[in-house]
């Protein structure tokens, strides 16, 4: 190795070990341009890719692109990021700085190199703890170390979904062993009535912000434990509770074992509820009180949002698992069997009823919310039964709306505009309406080139991604070159890209294939449609609605215009809500808690076409992209998806269509680019993820912090 080199190794290493390089156009270049290939081999895990990339790479790669000083750049640009003291939070949040604010979390989306995550609630908790380190609000994130993660996804020749579990090493992980003040490693033990479960602590960075993930797999676990925490969502309700338990109990453990003494503790959905029955005890035996005075002390500072707006979607469990699990806990808590089943049940007194985690959370909080205004009152409506005194708008349960981490998901070419015609800094001020004034000012032609490199890029890599596809299940040669072929960049695009579930629909547009089949073959306007999502493994019609897709794709009708990409995951989902036209969202009413994926599209200039639900509910105004329908509901869930496709297709072929292909005569479509700014200029203040983590700090962490009542705005 030549000299300069090791110290240059070092600093790539560094740069790797922390998530900010994510959000870091410049250091994602930078790694990507060192060795394109293994960096998507590696799937764009910087530790795998260093560890891979030859000396001899490295080396040619330095004299070539002045990459001594590139990473010096980016080097210093990251230590000053850390040492910033001149933050938002530094202002509003510092009483959190001695004691954080702890926030679990099941599942966290920070990049797709770490899949500790499989859809939309993953994702808001990566996106909160990087706006949380951007505002710099101390912040400690919980969750556990799924080493298979969610799982890939394929489709075998019959379209059918086949679930691939990898083992992920740790060694090529940007995860380090979390040490106690003594130096060591931090080994967790929870207790149980069946024997005790132990779990090691990995430490992630994320800017500023530390994630701790407990890990089941220890020598000291018997084998069926030592799997326990392998995989997100894979298991039955014994694996379920048991990796609850770790999450929860064993999360706050883990935060005591690292001195870590949090002011307010935040239950991202349900799972971690088990957290507050742990600070509660650990209250009664430190404080010496009973247990009612430590619930309205631990309470007071737990802050709880809810993202299910059904009620089959919460976690229940019959009381032997709970006995087996709790028990222990339950003596400390000095709490008989019935009165313990009694904080997860609605009606504390009907033996029959399940413990549910989100009735144990909504109990053992004084700060609940849901995730969008119209989700708070589904929400305040489906647990009105939990409070018979008061009435339904009485129900302390609000909402914030959920907003993503904008800097992640806006692609570094529309990055470029917005700085040259935002300011300065506008990044730092983007939660604010007059960052975006400027937005009319922006030239339609440069918006619109932009939007359509883009657009390339997204076709580019679905055409690989295909040809990858089909390769694999070993198609002829004829068909490879039909699909290295797909999409058309003068085509309008609608891409479709979620989990699976049933409630949103993917298959809506396609209900009538007939119909469908005219609109995408129209001579003059025609359409294309980009679909990708995982069901869940156990979700047979999930997998059947993919197998329909993937089927309609294969037809002659369709081809090239409908295509569907496997494994989607952050990487996919960047591609898609950088490079489409339209964003295409068509929940059941009102099951779409916020969603987000829209509010990624929008910070990128591509329109919504959407169902007036969840977080769309709130930022249609006419003018700023499409709604199907008028925001109705049906009590007949058939009833409900005709009207809703009907609908859908009027909007498609009555608005969408006709604005995109309006052009002038330089082949600019005026209309479309107005819509495209009004978004930008209406809502990317709003629906970004700095907004609602100052919403989180000034409406629940600081009230709970200071012990206020609830505040969390309704
Ligand atoms: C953003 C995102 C989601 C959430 O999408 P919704 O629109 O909320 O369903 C799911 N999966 C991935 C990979 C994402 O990036």
């Amino acid at each position: 190795m030549i000299w300069g080199q090791a110290d240059l190794l070092e600093k790539l290493r560094e740069l790797a070990r922390n998530f900010w390089w994510t959000w870091q156009p410049n250091v994602v270049e930078l790694f990507r341009e060192l060795d394109p290939a293994l960096w998507r081999e590696t799937g764009h895990n910087p530790v795998e890719f260093l560890q891979k990339l030859s000396h001899d790479q490295l080396s040619k790669r330095a004299s070539e692109m002045a990459l001594h000083s590139r990473v010096d750049y980016a080097f210093r640009r990251l230590n000053e990021y850390l040492k910033n003291e001149d933050s938002w939070g530094a202002t509003y949040a510092s009483m959190f700085r001695a004691r954080p604010v702890a926030y679990f979390s099941a599942e966290f989306g920070l990049h797709e190199s770490l899949p500790i995550y499989s859809g939309g609630l993953g994702v808001l908790a990566g996106d909160h703890l990087k706006s949380a380190s951007d505002l710099g609000v101390p912040l400690v994130g919980i969750g556990l170390f799924y080493a298979q993660g969610y799982f890939r996804q394929s489709l075998d020749d019959k379209g059918w979904q086949i679930e691939n579990y990898l083992n992920a090493d740790p060694k090529l992980l940007p995860v380090d062993p979390a040490l106690g003040p003594d130096g060591k490693p931090v080994i967790v033990r929870v207790e149980t009535q069946s024997g005790v479960l132990q779990a090691r602590v990995w430490r992630v960075e994320v800017g500023r912000t530390s994630l701790l993930l407990l890990d089941s797999n220890v020598p000291e676990n018997s084998e069926s434990d030592r799997a326990l925490t392998a995989r997100l969502y894979g298991g039955d309700a014994r694996v379920r509770i048991r990796q609850e338990l770790l999450l929860g109990v064993g999360g706050v453990r883990a935060l005591q074992a690292l001195n870590i003494d949090p002011s307010v503790l935040h239950l991202n959905e349900g799972h971690s509820a088990f957290a507050v029955l742990e600070m509660i005890r650990f209250m009664m035996e430190s404080e010496e009180i009973p247990f009612g005075e430590a619930v309205r002390d631990v309470a007071a500072r737990t802050v709880f949002t809810t993202h299910t707006p059904v009620a089959a979607g919460h976690d229940r469990f019959g009381a032997s698992l709970i006995d087996e699990h709790l028990g222990k806990l339950r003596e400390s808590l000095r709490l008989s069997h019935e009165d313990f089943m009694g904080l997860g049940r609605v009606f504390p007194g009907d033996s029959g009823e399940p413990f549910c985690m989100t009735v144990l959370a909504l109990k053992l909080s004084r700060h609940a919310n849901g995730v969008s205004a119209l989700h708070g009152q589904v929400s305040r409506r489906m647990w009105q039964p939990l409070y018979p005194q008061l009435s339904e708008e009485q129900v302390p349960i609000g909402h914030i709306t959920n907003g993503v981490h904008a800097l992640s998901w806006i692609a570094p070419q529309m990055l470029v505009i917005y700085n040259s015609y935002l300011g300065g800094g506008w990044e730092r001020r983007m939660r604010h309406p007059e960052a975006w004034t400027d937005v009319h000012k922006i030239e339609d032609g440069e918006l619109w080139e932009t939007h359509q490199i883009l657009k390339a890029q997204m076709i580019e890599f679905i055409r690989r991604r295909l040809v990858e596809q089909y390769t694999r299940r070993k198609e002829p040669p004829e068909i490879l070159e039909k699909v290295s072929q797909a999409l058309d960049l003068e085509v309008l695009t609608l891409g479709f890209a979620r989990r699976f579930a049933t409630y949103k629909r993917a298959g809506l547009v396609l209900l009538d294939a007939e119909r469908i089949a005219r609109i995408v073959n129209s001579s003059n306007r025609p359409i294309q449609l980009v679909f990708a999502g995982k069901a869940h493994p156990e979700d047979h019609l999930g997998k059947e609605l993919i197998q329909a897709i993937a089927h309609m794709a294969r037809d002659d009708r369709f081809s090239h215009r409908l295509v569907f990409i496997e494994d989607y995951d952050m990487n996919t989902a960047r591609q898609l809500v950088q490079g489409v036209d339209v964003w295409l969202n068509n929940p059941r009413r009102p099951q779409e808690a916020s969603g987000t994926s829209g509010e990624k599209a929008l910070l990128n200039g591509v329109l919504n076409c959407s169902i007036l639900d969840g977080w769309w509910a709130e930022a249609y105004d006419g003018s700023n992209g499409f709604s199907i329908g008028r925001g109705r509901s049906h009590s007949n869930p058939a009833t409900q998806d005709e009207r809703d496709h009907r609908e859908l297709l009027e909007t498609l072929t009555n608005e969408v269509v006709p604005l995109y292909y309006d052009r002038d005569a330089s082949n600019l479509p005026r209309g479309w680019i107005k819509r495209q700014k009004a978004a930008l200029r209406s809502l990317a203040w709003r629906f970004n993820a700095d907004r609602m983590v100052m919403d989180y700090v000034q409406n629940a962490y600081l009230p709970a912090a200071g012990g206020l009542p609830c505040e969390v705005g309704k």
